[in-house]
């Protein structure tokens, strides 16, 4: 019967193992099997491991006891992914709460405000008063009535 140190690490692990298997005649390839259905690469990491996982401490115990092993947890991937979203969400909530504390902006405008209005073209227009009832000289329209090139003629503008 080999025994695990209190707080073993991944190396002691594996030589628990090694032991295990120079006392049973089993190769450990086989021995691992149990535990992993890649032996080679499980032995390589868990050799690294400075703090192994409870449950890999737990089903090693077991394969050295020679007792059934329990089946590894469940790498539940999309409830980790889950539990970091709600995690994000939340720390995403405190940085705006963060924000609004230190922003020095006293009023921000805010995102539904109204659209402002557009400028009306004929604010725009630049178009010179025609001076007189002559033809405009780039397309011929008749000065009193304005064109894309001078606004209408009128007596009153031209005296003033
Ligand atoms: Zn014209």
């Amino acid at each position: 019967m080999i025994a695990l140190p209190p707080a073993p690490t991944g190396a002691d692990l594996v030589a628990a193992i090694r032991a295990r298997s120079a006392e049973t005649g089993i190769a450990v390839s086989r021995l691992v099997l149990q535990l992993s259905p890649y032996p080679n690469k499980w032995l390589t990491q868990t050799e690294c491991a400075a703090v192994p996982k409870p449950h890999t401490i737990e089903r090693v115990r077991a394969l050295l006891a020679g007792e059934p092993v329990p089946p590894p947890p469940s790498n539940n991937f999309q409830a980790s992914l889950a539990r970091t979203a709600d995690r994000e969400a939340l720390e995403a909530a405190d940085r705006r709460a963060q924000a609004l504390r230190c922003s020095t902006v006293k009023h921000p405008i805010t995102l539904d405000r109204p659209k402002p209005q557009p400028i009306a073209i004929y604010d725009l227009d630049r178009r010179p008063r025609a001076v007189s009832r002559d033809p405009c000289f780039r397309c011929q329209v008749r000065g009193d009535l304005g064109c894309a090139h001078q606004l209408p003629f009128e007596l009153e503008a031209q005296v003033a």
